[in-house]
């Protein structure tokens, strides 16, 4: 039997090139609703909030992958350091540093992505270009040996613009084309472009996202 999640996620899958990971967004929507999204065969799950993503973790199969997707206070990153498969919105120099203090206790080298502010509401988290920058320049991240940047995040104005949505996507990807060539030209690792979510994701992957958090669109719009 085909479950609508089940449908919704071959939709989904089915848009997306080849090389492009999907992160099922399943905040606010219970256990049941990604125990039906992983007998669907989806691995990838992103939460916004520490304790309900530990509520889960606890009761869910343990090959999942959970993505940290939203603002994460440096307090807290003990409790998801031992698991976290990618922590995708660092906002920080102070919450970097974290991750790796936490990551040095649990013998793990945390995978995570700076976020970028290209987005034009002035409340959404993350750092300038130019303080992503300064921050790569600055050449403290090198030393931190369990916190991985991986690549780059963002979050696109909530506008039907697509054409401002576009823009803005494609800035995050001139930004990492550029962090990789000055900063990373070895490091495989650094291949991360996360960004499009339910509305806008086929316009993200047309600007180069390798791994886009779609949430609504698979589970319906939130509890
Ligand atoms: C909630 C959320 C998503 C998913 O949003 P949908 O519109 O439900 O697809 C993606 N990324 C972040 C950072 C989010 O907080």
């Amino acid at each position: 039997m085909t479950s609508p999640i089940q449908t919704r996620i071959e939709e989904t899958l089915s848009r997306l090139p080849e090389g492009v990971q999907l992160v099922a967004v399943s905040k606010f929507h219970p256990a049941e609703a990604i125990a039906e999204a992983y007998a669907a065969g989806q691995r990838a799950f992103g939460e916004s909030r520490v304790q309900e993503l530990m509520d889960k973790q606890a009761r869910l199969p343990h090959d999942i992958e959970w993505h940290f997707i939203g603002h994460l206070q440096p307090n807290k990153v003990k409790y998801i350091a031992p698991f976290i498969s990618l922590i995708h919105a660092v906002d920080t120099l102070k919450l970097l540093h974290e991750i790796d203090k936490q990551g040095a206790k649990c013998g793990r080298r945390i995978p995570c992505l700076l976020q970028l502010h290209v987005a034009r509401e002035e409340t959404k988290f993350g750092f300038s270009v130019e303080e992503a920058r300064q921050l790569l320049e600055g050449g403290e991240w090198k030393g931190l040996g369990h916190a991985k940047i991986c690549g780059i995040m963002c979050m696109a104005s909530n506008s039907d613009d697509l054409r401002q949505v576009k823009g803005e996507f494609r800035s995050a990807r001139l930004f990492f084309e550029e962090a990789r060539e000055r900063f990373f030209p070895d490091d495989e690792d650094f291949c991360i472009c996360s960004w499009g979510m339910s509305h806008d994701y086929p316009v993200a992957v047309e600007e180069g996202a390798t791994m886009v958090r779609v949430g609504s669109k698979i589970f319906g719009e939130r509890a």
